[in-house]
């Protein structure tokens, strides 16, 4: 049986796709903050050795890394404090240098391994209020093609998902004229729900899509058109 570790998987998007690999057949191992079994800060380095053994020493292989694991903390630049921009690089991004050479480094041993980013329209468009995020999320797309080209020999497949806005937790913190604002820039006139994320993941974790590697994928119902 094959292995995902998803990381930031308490709620939201990290759930869902928790549900999905589950019903997929994996062996999943759920990271979150706490309350989970692998609980864990991903954004620190030693934690996240700790994390990969403990996953490596129950189930014996990591096959698939979602790095789902972020956080926001928007405001306009001219207000940002540098706590609110270290914060968000330090969780959005960090993280996925830890897990992407830790993990990787499983999946190098084992010459196969999906590694699935979560990015954002944000990292690839820009976003008004969100500077610290748009710059973590756009790292995530650099940080995904550099892999796929170190990893690709060895069967390695890494990508990235560009999601719009997904109704979770992360979004209803937005305000009812935010939240208006944006439906109405939106084709499909509605929000992502985090299955048609997980679906997704389960696509790139799965074997149709093993020849698919350094790419970004966009899933906003139109957002972006
Ligand atoms: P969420 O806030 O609902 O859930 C994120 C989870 O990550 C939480 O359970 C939180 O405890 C966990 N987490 C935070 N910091 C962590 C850390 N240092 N270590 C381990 N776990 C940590 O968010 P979501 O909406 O489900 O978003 C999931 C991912 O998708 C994020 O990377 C987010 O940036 C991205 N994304 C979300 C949206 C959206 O509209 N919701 C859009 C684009 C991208």
């Amino acid at each position: 049986m094959k292995t995902a570790l998803v990381t930031g998987a308490g709620q939201g998007i990290g759930a869902a796709i928790v549900e999905r690999l589950k019903a997929d057949g994996f062996n999943v191992a759920v990271n979150d903050l706490k309350d989970v079994e692998f609980s864990a800060d991903v954004s620190d380095y030693a934690a996240c050795e700790a994390l990969v053994k403990a996953v490596k020493d129950k189930y014996g292989s990591i096959d698939v890394l979602v790095n789902n694991a972020g956080i926001t903390r928007d405001g306009l630049l001219a207000r940002m404090s540098e706590e609110q921009y270290d914060s968000v690089i330090r969780v959005n991004q960090k993280s996925i240098f830890n897990l992407t050479k830790l993990a990787g480094g499983v999946m190098l041993r084992q010459k196969s391994g999906r590694i699935i980013n979560l990015s954002s329209v944000a990292g690839v468009h820009g976003n008004a209020g969100q500077f610290n995020y748009s710059a973590s999320k756009a790292a995530v797309i650099g940080m995904t093609k550099s892999a796929a080209k170190e990893f690709a020999s060895r069967g390695i497949c890494v990508n990235a998902i560009a999601p719009g806005f997904v109704e979770t937790p992360m979004t209803a913190q937005l305000t009812e004229e935010q939240q208006a604002a944006i439906l109405s820039r939106i084709g499909m006139k509605r929000y992502c729900q985090p299955e048609e994320i997980a679906g997704l993941v389960s696509f790139l974790a799965g074997e149709d899509s093993k020849y698919i590697t350094g790419q970004v994928i966009e899933i906003s119902g139109g957002l972006t058109l």
